[in-house]
């Protein structure tokens, strides 16, 4: 916030303004307010809406041209706005969780009816997308809305929920399982040892790791570090879905099986998937190892998993036609 009533409440009208155009977008015919249902579906509620496969949007992405593959066309020929960054938004920790006063209901029932709006509207065209302050926004509703959820048991053992940490407009998206017990304790992901083997492998591609944008399939984590289950990751995916389709990378990286698993909705293994280009919502998308699989492999294997790693990111880089830093 600005020192200026005046030029806060601009901001604040700007904001508004784009999230209800991001929700228009989204395919949402109604603002809902807490107590303020129509009477009728007070006194009926209706049943739960389930979100509608994405599989027709997915599929294997087209075939790799000449690398290094060039910013497409339609790229401005201005030079892009620096990114600019909602203060504290990447690494903040989240407020408590709230009580929990009774065991969860299904997922489905208790999430908000824009989530569903917005999870069945990934699925279609999209709107053009929110740019500058808008993005940052329209993002920082999204997170504030995990900030208060309870769609799924992982609520009752979370400290923090963990969001995203890095640039909403970067051109490449790391996404991962789930927080584990550092990032659980900051509130933001990839901080423990995977995300400082993350952070090498995005220093070795010439990048920094606030140039890209990473984050997971659910924002709690799961007790003892286990996988999600099914239910958890379908209560917390329209929450990626929607950052996604603000951030609009132009390449994924989906680290691990269960990365990969969501957005491609699939459930073949790792060694058949990566190192291949695929597709989520016509954005490529590459699977690999997920860097905490690479530390926990035992020392026979350890290189060659990081060579497969590496032969990976080298196709991204080529994708977006990066050059790897020159080593002294
Ligand atoms: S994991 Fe996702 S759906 Fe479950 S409580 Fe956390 S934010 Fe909500």
């Amino acid at each position: 916030m600005s020192d200026s009533p005046r030029d806060d409440l601009t901001e604040l009208t700007r904001a508004l303004i784009a999230h209800v155009a991001w929700q228009r977008d989204l395919g949402a015919v109604e603002l809902l307010r807490e107590g303020s249902l129509p009477a009728a579906r007070a006194a009926a509620p209706e049943a739960p809406v389930e979100a509608p496969p994405l599989e027709g949007a997915r599929g294997e992405a087209p075939p790799l041209e000449g690398s290094p593959v060039a910013a497409p066309p339609s790229a401005p020929s201005q030079p892009p706005p620096a990114p600019v960054v909602a203060p504290g938004y990447a690494a903040a920790p989240s407020a408590p969780p709230p009580p929990v006063a009774r065991p969860p209901a299904s997922p489905a029932a208790v999430r908000p009816l824009f989530v569903e709006a917005a999870a069945q509207g990934a699925a279609r065209a999209r709107g053009p997308a929110l740019e500058g302050p808008a993005r940052v926004a329209a993002l920082q509703v999204i997170h504030d809305e995990v900030k208060g959820c309870t769609a799924c048991r992982l609520v009752q053992k979370r400290t923090n929920t963990v969001f995203s940490r890095g640039n909403p407009f970067a051109r490449l998206c790391f996404i991962g399982e789930g927080p584990g017990e550092q990032e659980d304790r900051t509130g933001s992901p990839f901080v423990g040892p995977a995300g400082q083997l993350l952070d090498r492998i995005i220093g070795s591609m010439g990048l920094d790791r606030e140039e890209v944008y990473v984050c997971n399939v659910v924002k709690c984590r799961p007790p003892y570090n286990r996988t999600p289950e099914a239910d958890e990751m379908h209560a917390c995916s329209p929450f990626l879905v929607r950052q996604l389709d603000l951030v609009r990378p132009e390449v994924i990286v989906a680290l691990g099986r269960t990365a990969v698993g969501f957005l491609l909705d699939t459930k073949d293994s790792m060694t058949r998937l990566r190192g291949r280009w695929h597709s989520y919502e016509g954005i490529p998308v590459l699977p690999t190892w997920h860097p905490s699989y690479i530390l926990r492999q035992p020392p026979e294997t350890v290189k060659a998993t990081k060579a497969e790693t590496w032969a990976d990111m080298k196709l991204v880089m080529a994708r977006l036609g990066l050059q790897p830093p020159t080593r002294p």
